[in-house]
This record gives C-alpha cells, structure tokens and sequence, in this order.
C-alpha cells in the first residue's frame, strides 16, 4: 500500500504545537489521543466518533498470531479515521523465554493456542501493511526505566540492528528507549534514519516520578528533529497527558478513558467521581453540567449509572467510557485552541499539577 503521511505545523507556543496529520486522505488535529484499549472494543465507531476520537491503535501481533487474512482494518471495523498500529514486539518479549529473544527475532508459546510461534520485525511490516494501517512503528525492545544500565544499552543496540535492516517507509515512527539516561537516549536517537516520519518516546511510564518524566521528556524533545511528529505510549492519568502535551507530544497513546471507567469513574474537568459511592445513589444530576457526551445528553443521571454499576450492568460501564472519551477529547481539543491563540502554557501550568485523589 501506498501512502504519504504530512504532518503541518500550524502553529507553536513553547515546547508544543498545534498541526494537521494527512495520511491517506485521513486526518488528525494534534496535539490529539490515540485511542487504544477497551473502548475499540466496547463502542462503535459512529461512538467513538461522537466521543472525538481522531485515531485508533492496534497491535499487529494480535492479528499475525491468528493467522487469518483480515485486510483492511478500516473495513473490518468500519473505522473512517486514522489507524496506528505497533508491532506488539513487547508483548512478545514478555511471553518469551531468554532464549527466546533472538537477535532476528521473538520466539514464544502463544499462550491461546500453545504453538511456538517465530515473529519476526519483516513479519511485524508485513501484517500492518496488510491491515492498512496509517501510521506503523516496528519492532521495539523496551527496557524500564528503572533497568539496569546494561540492559538499557542493550535494548538501544538491539533497536539500532532493527532499524538498519528495516526499509524506509512512509508514516514509520522510530522508538527512542533509553530510560532517564541521556547518554543512552543519544545513541538510540543517533541510530534512526532521518528518513522516519516521527518518534516513539519509550519508557516513560507512570511508576516514573511526574518532575522525572516532565524533565525527561523535555530533554529528548529538545533532540529529535523538530518538524517530525512525536508519539508517546503510556498508561498515565489526566495530569499526565497534560504535562506531555506541555512537554511538546503531538500524539499520546492512551486508554485512561476506558482505564478509568472500568473502576466506576467519570471524569469531570480534572477530578473524578466514583460513581459506584453510595452517595451518589439518589443523584440525580448529570456526570458534568452541560457535558455535550452521549451520555449526558441522553439525560442519564448519576444515580442510574451507579444503579447499573451497582448491579454490574455492563452499559454502566459504557456510560462512563463514553462521558470519559469525550471529556478528554474536549479538553484536548480546549489545547489545541489554547495553543493556536498562544496560551496554552498559562493555562496548562495548574491542571499539570497532581492532586490527590
Ligand atoms: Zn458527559
């Protein structure tokens, strides 16, 4: 499959800017969220849609691994909008034994069906090619950021080899590993081709203190060639998806909408209700005053979502992962504004700041 991925920059405020993302006729307004996680499987995509959902990511593992010919994920699952995929390397690594994790390849028992499978990065290129995805990214080794110093090194050496052997294609994110040393980071960089459309910051993980990661972060962007697209994979909360954007991520790899509702929570502004409290059994307010989501639009009071929590209705559930998509695709958006009239960093500073919850 052909495709030219542009990434325009629009306009800049410090560290961040607001752009446009073209690829294949699809577009995304960054900075923006690429949704991962239960939400891709738990709404359609006219939801996600009506929730502000730009892009979606999956991981071609899950797909190579069941062997059948899915095409184009865009007409599987009906998804008009960008599809990232990751090679799901990582996930391979984990199932894999020690000696498994060859250096031209991962070899690992499929924990479903118990074969032993061989994946390899060509075999990673090939199922994103075939499902059509937008955005690409190849093999990775991860190393935590609390890794030994060795193995940070040998995952940054290990990616270089990978890298060297792997065509340039167009809308490919390169990793940067290195966890919180600068010495590693630079030699990860150093071995991307300039070729790449963008970068993938590994390691940047929520166990990792918020001034580590702020400062961390920072300082790789401070590096990478400026015009390219930067891509952030991470479990975080609110606070840290807003710090990122701050740092000057254009695209963060999150399911926090769907984490969140699955604990029985609603985001509202940047705190959150636990909606399976008993105070909120006679409730009947919406999730947020003046929320536009499907949900709060639809009239659904608090007391009915705890009600169904309550009763382990899955809808309840549903209910939430909507409100929740939506109000973080808002605020994101409420940025992307901010940035274009150049006051995003005043603004942003506060909601950065963690408070306890
Ligand atoms: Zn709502």
């Amino acid at each position: 499959m052909s495709k030219k991925l542009t990434f325009q920059i629009n306009h800049r405020e410090q560290s961040m800017r607001s752009g446009t993302v073209t690829v294949n006729d699809r577009h995304i307004a960054t900075p923006a969220i690429v949704q991962t996680g239960s939400a891709l499987t738990t709404l359609t995509p006219v939801e996600l849609r009506n929730c502000g959902v730009q892009a979606v990511k999956q991981d071609a593992l899950d797909y190579w691994r069941l062997t059948d010919n899915f095409g184009d994920l865009h007409d599987l699952l009906a998804w008009p909008g960008v599809l990232v995929t990751a090679a799901g390397s990582e996930q391979a690594y984990r199932w894999a034994k020690p000696r498994g994790r060859k250096q031209d390849g991962v070899s690992f028992h499929d924990p479903a069906s118990g074969q032993l499978l061989f994946y390899t990065p060509q075999d990673a290129i090939n199922e994103q090619e075939h499902l059509g995805a937008d955005i690409t990214q190849g093999f990775v080794r991860d190393a935590d950021y609390f890794a030994p110093v060795d193995d940070l090194n040998a995952a940054a050496e290990q990616n270089a080899r990978w890298l060297a052997a792997r065509p340039a294609l167009a809308g490919d994110l390169a990793p940067v590993v290195g966890g919180g040393l600068l010495r590693v980071r630079r030699a990860s960089l150093a071995a991307i081709p300039t070729t790449v459309t963008g970068y993938s910051i590994m390691g940047v993980t929520p166990d990792v203190p918020m001034s580590e990661q702020v400062r961390l972060v920072t300082e790789v962007v401070g590096m990478l060639d400026a015009p390219k697209l930067r891509y952030l994979p991470t479990p975080g909360d609110l606070h840290q998806l807003i710090a990122m954007m701050l740092a000057g991520i254009d695209l963060i790899d999150s399911d926090l909408a769907g984490r969140e509702a699955t604990m029985g929570n609603a985001l509202v502004g940047t705190d959150r209700l636990h909606l399976d409290r008993e105070k909120f059994a006679d409730s009947d307010q919406p999730l947020a005053a003046g929320c536009g989501c499907p949900t709060c639009s639809a009239g659904i009071s608090r007391a009915a979502i705890h009600h169904l929590l309550a009763t382990a209705q899955p809808v309840g559930e549903r209910y939430l992962l909507m409100h929740n998509l939506f109000t973080i695709n808002r605020l994101v958006a409420q940025i992307r504004d901010m940035i274009t009239a150049g006051q995003a960093t005043a603004m942003l500073r506060k909601f950065a700041e963690p408070c306890d919850q």
